[in-house]
């Protein structure tokens, strides 16, 4: 009986594996699989109906000649982000996603939009960048997700360019996962070093998620200071994600607000 069991399961667990390949599965331009089939950005709608069908998507471009003055609109502010936290980094198959271990806390690392209060969830990488500024890619993105009590999402994006070695980040590179799914715990984090100088000036419009399920409702915010880091840096990341930024979506006559 014992030899029936254990060869069934083991047929079970053969026809799994092959049902499992070449499931279609979303991803980006040079994303190499043996195990599914990638659909790219511009068939994301057969994923997610809003990837495709939605009229407020992210990324877009930012037109500078085009933006309205925020006025006392999308006042943004920075509180409390933590100079020693532990969390984990993660490759989650798309990117590389930093995790403090906080969550529902608004104790620290929390940002408000016109005094509602939003938890920092999560920060991850994109390179190229996927929002533009007339036109123009940066070398990298990272994006803070933040969510407030009612799982509303505001997300600040922070353009890298090439320059400096950056040590800050490169905590986070020293211990980024090769493989898809693993993680390492990071501890004794800065995460208040993932902002620029400058937080008061930027660009803030109604977007969605840029991945699948492309949710949209989501407050966006892109810093006008930048930071930078290496050559060797960047190819790091791009060793393990060569591409994973999404195409730029049409604006259909959104406000962009300016500060
Ligand atoms: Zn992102």
């Amino acid at each position: 009986l014992k030899k029936l069991i254990f060869s069934s399961l083991f047929t079970l667990s053969l026809f799994a594996s092959t049902v499992d390949r070449h499931t279609p599965h979303w991803g980006y331009l040079g994303d190499i699989s043996d195990e599914y089939d990638i659909i790219l950005p511009k068939d994301w709608g057969e994923v997610a109906k809003l990837c495709g069908e939605g009229k407020s998507q992210s990324p877009i471009d930012i037109k500078t000649s085009e933006t309205k003055p925020a006025g006392d609109k999308s006042v943004l502010k920075f509180f409390k982000y933590k100079t020693s936290v532990d969390g984990k980094v993660i490759n989650n198959g798309h990117t590389i996603k930093i995790s403090p271990e906080f969550l529902n806390s608004y104790d620290n690392s929390y940002i408000t939009v016109d005094g509602k209060f939003y938890q920092l969830l999560q920060f991850h990488m994109h390179t190229h960048s996927e929002s533009t500024i007339d036109g123009k890619r940066f070398d990298l993105v990272a994006h803070l997700v933040h969510k407030s009590y009612d799982g509303e999402l505001a997300v600040v994006g922070i353009f890298f360019e090439e320059g400096e070695e950056n040590f800050d980040i490169k905590k986070y590179w020293d211990f980024m996962p090769k493989k898809r799914g693993e993680k390492n715990d990071l501890e004794d984090l800065d995460i208040s070093h993932i902002l620029p100088t400058d937080t008061s000036g930027y660009y803030s419009f109604m977007g969605s998620l840029t991945t699948p399920p492309c949710t949209e409702g989501v407050k966006w915010f892109i810093l006008k200071d930048t930071l930078q880091l290496s050559k060797a840096q960047i190819g790091q990341l791009r060793a393990i994600f060569p591409h994973n930024y999404r195409d730029l979506q049409e604006t259909n006559g959104r406000d962009i607000w300016e500060r």
